[in-house]
């Protein structure tokens, strides 16, 4: 067993960014409430604000349609609460989406998924041409997927959908930071993500309205967020969520991405090289550059992950939201993967502080633990 520590499941969580932290700790002193018409209050309102503006920046957002909320999970069930008479979706959406699909009372329609785990872009768009019927329909749609990486064609089909009446909303959890997002280009009347995924802490996230887009709140109470979110702000944590779309938005400007993607790349091909049977799922879809999803058929994820663990490496068995509960992948099934590929999968996800020895160190990590759970078997 090792004690030095690789940190490979950066779309679980990435690590706090310094200047996140910096601004969240200057946060935290600053007495007062934001809705309060004092001086101690007006500060503090605009520590909120100045996050607001950082926010829009990054996505090419108005900053006064910028909703804070406690993470993309709430910023997606407002977006999918706020009474649609019938939702589009793919089921290779995050369970966030799925589950508020599910509770919206909405009639679903299912999007199909191609096997290079992307949303078969011309069958949607005929189910999206084909008269809904509804006064009120919603196209949800992930910009990138959690496991896989695999980027949807969301302008593709946002612009059918508006053709169509229909309305867009985006999950753009996992690719804010990672590739360059602008709502207006994307054509979406709804953007969601967490401040986690891109250096920012954990509990915060937003949900940015289109121009024009229809909005019910989820949560009612006081005025705060122009009344679309009751609740004090949780200043610091919006803070430090604002600084870190400030860095995020700077790191996509030095092409940050691409060099991450160079390093995702030379990490697939070690670990084939290092233990041929290694399967790389998606290797031909174009993915944000931080994800790899590797699989040894026959093996299984919690074991190989587990055993990864031991050589000090941190990665995840499909999506982190469900490994405590290890279920076969929705997000594979939905990929029609088969059983024996699906089973023994592993996510490595990356950032700009992974290096060249720790990509190394962990396709030998790979090599030794499929080669030794194999003989155990
Ligand atoms: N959507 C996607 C695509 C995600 O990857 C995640 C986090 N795993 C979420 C939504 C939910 O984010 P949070 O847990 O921060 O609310």
């Amino acid at each position: 067993m090792t004690t030095s520590r690789t940190y490979l499941d950066w779309n679980a969580s990435a690590p706090l960014l310094p200047e996140a932290r910096a601004a969240m700790i200057a946060a935290l002193d600053s007495v007062g409430n934001p809705s309060s018409v004092h001086a101690e209050g007006r500060a503090v309102r605009r520590i909120v604000e100045r996050a607001r503006d950082e926010v829009a920046e990054l996505c090419g957002g108005q900053t006064s349609d910028v909703v804070f909320t406690s993470g993309a999970t709430e910023a997606n069930a407002t977006v999918l609460a706020a009474g649609w008479d019938v939702i589009l979706s793919a089921a290779i959406e995050h369970d966030s989406v799925r589950a508020a699909v599910v509770r919206s009372g909405a009639r679903c329609i299912d999007l199909p998924v191609r096997r290079d785990g992307v949303v078969d872009a011309e069958a949607a768009g005929t189910l999206l041409r084909e008269k809904t019927g509804a006064r009120r329909a919603l196209l949800t749609l992930q910009l990138a997927n959690n496991e896989t990486g695999a980027i949807q064609p969301v302008r593709e089909l946002a612009v059918i959908a508006r053709e169509n009446g229909i309305a867009v909303h985006s999950d753009a959890t996992q690719a804010m930071g990672r590739m360059p997002v602008a709502m207006v280009d994307l054509s979406v009347d709804y953007l969601t993500f967490s401040a986690h995924k891109l250096g920012g802490p954990k509990g915060a996230g937003a949900l940015v309205l289109g121009s024009g887009a229809w909005f019910a709140p989820m949560i009612a109470g006081g005025g705060q967020e122009q009344r679309r979110r009751a609740g004090t702000e949780n200043v610091a944590a919006i803070a430090g969520f604002g600084a870190a779309c400030k860095a995020a938005a700077a790191s996509l400007r030095e092409d940050v991405p691409a060099r991450i993607g160079a390093a995702r790349d030379a990490l697939q091909r070690c670990v084939v090289v290092g233990r041929p049977g290694t399967a790389v799922l998606c290797a031909d879809t174009p993915r944000i550059p931080s994800t790899v999803l590797i699989a040894m058929p026959g093996q299984r994820s919690e074991t190989l992950v587990a055993a990864l663990d031991l050589e000090g490496f941190a990665v995840s068995a499909g999506a982190a939201c469900s490994s405590g509960k290890v279920a076969a992948s929705h997000v594979l099934a939905a990929m029609g993967v088969a059983d024996e590929i699906a089973g023994g999968a592993v996510r490595v996800s990356l950032g700009a502080t992974t290096t060249a020895d720790e990509i190394e160190a962990f396709a030998a990590a790979w090599a030794r633990v499929t080669t030794r759970v194999r003989q155990a078997a």
